[in-house]
């Protein structure tokens, strides 16, 4: 598998007129080599020109941690008193274009421009994006698992049995934490909880605002299995029985993502799947409240490539995996934002979230 990635990874290198690519910390680099580095002060980096062999240069006390693949890399391991900017320039030879890591420390690309002069430098996201998005069975097995642990999550908040009425949004979001945990996560990447007017700020920070009666409370919870894939999904409840306008705007927000989880066919494309929920939205008087894009790629990262939105004229292909979640944010008075990972497949788009998408009513 790493060795058919390393292939085609190297066949898009050629295609962009790369001849070196060099990955640190980041999620390129364990998709391409297994291997996933802390993001320690001392330099991890994958060589890989786009002919000869690849080389991992690690610190020596993180060696034992690598699985070494002969078939994709040989490992080089440095010590404290060596200098690791000057191994990697030595293995890099003189190179014309540079691809690096997106999250590369900074402080290691400046050290390596000064001492590779003369190549052009782009982020590796231009050669690896494209081939991350599209998801391989494994993968895709892999982020349904994810999906169905933050369901069940999901349906616990619906059920009621996340108690919200009387504790702050803080204590909800860290009980969220627990149960993606508890249903097999091994982290949690975040866990929004809303509540009233804070649901119309698209990335509260949960705080002390203890949760009342008669409020929308909005949830955007999600974490990375053990296998490195994401979840990511957004439900909304009311504590008791929502007012009327709140149920119109909910409605129209339905609608909306649910029509643009039927506009994600292969070959449409990605911004066509934002302007079907925009539409809607818009028709239902909210078009100026939607304020952020309709979906981000999700995988080894929460966010990746393809985005959902306007200007992205990228089509769908099989195995694009990716959030639907539009929403309607209400300054100072409330919002509302509904979720689901998607895949599209040759037979259609392919919804992992299978928890209902109402403004389900707990705790009257
Ligand atoms: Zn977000
Ligand atoms: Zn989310
Ligand atoms: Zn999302």
């Amino acid at each position: 598998m790493y060795a058919e990635r390393l292939s085609r990874t190297r066949s898009r290198m050629d295609e962009l007129g790369v001849d070196l690519l060099l990955l640190s910390v980041g999620a390129d680099l364990p998709w391409l080599s297994g291997y996933r580095a802390m993001p320690l002060e001392r330099l991890t980096m994958l060589v890989v020109p786009v002919e000869g062999d690849a080389t991992m240069v690690v610190p020596r006390l993180e060696a034992p941690r690598v699985v070494e693949r002969p078939e994709v890399f040989h490992l080089r391991s440095w010590n404290e008193t060596d200098d690791p900017v000057a191994l990697v320039a030595e293995l890099a030879g003189a190179p014309r274009a540079v691809a690096v890591g997106d999250r590369t420390w900074a402080r290691f690309v400046v050290e390596l421009q000064a001492r590779l002069p003369g190549a052009r430098w782009t982020a590796a996201s231009a050669v690896t994006g494209a081939l991350r998005a599209v998801k391989d069975p494994a993968e895709v097995d892999a982020l349904r698992r994810a999906s169905a642990a933050a369901d069940r999550v999901a349906a616990q908040l619906q059920a009621g049995d996340v108690p919200v009425i009387g504790r702050t949004e803080a204590q909800v979001s860290a009980d969220l934490g627990r149960r993606l945990l508890a249903e097999g996560h091994a982290a949690v990447n975040f866990a929004i909880v809303a509540a009233g007017a804070n649901a119309a700020s698209p990335h509260h920070d949960p705080g002390p605002r203890v949760i009342g009666p008669g409020e929308i409370v909005l949830c955007d919870f999600g974490g990375t299995m053990p296998d490195g894939y994401c979840s990511d999904i957004t439900r909304c409840v009311h504590t008791g029985e929502p007012p009327s306008e709140l149920c119109d705007l909910y409605l129209v927000l339905e609608a909306a993502q649910a029509a643009a989880v039927d506009a994600a066919v292969v070959g449409t494309p990605c911004e066509d799947v934002d302007a079907v929920a925009r539409r809607i939205i818009t028709e239902g008087g909210y078009g100026e409240h939607f304020i952020h894009r309709t979906g981000h790629g999700i995988g080894l990262e929460e966010h990746e490539d393809p985005y959902v939105v306007g200007g992205n004229r990228e089509p769908l292909a099989p195995g694009h995996a990716f959030s639907v979640e539009p929403g309607i944010y209400l300054d100072g008075r409330f919002g509302a934002r509904i979720e689901d990972i998607v895949v599209a497949t040759a037979t259609g788009p392919d919804a992992l979230n299978r928890v209902p998408h109402g403004l389900a009513v707990v705790e009257a």
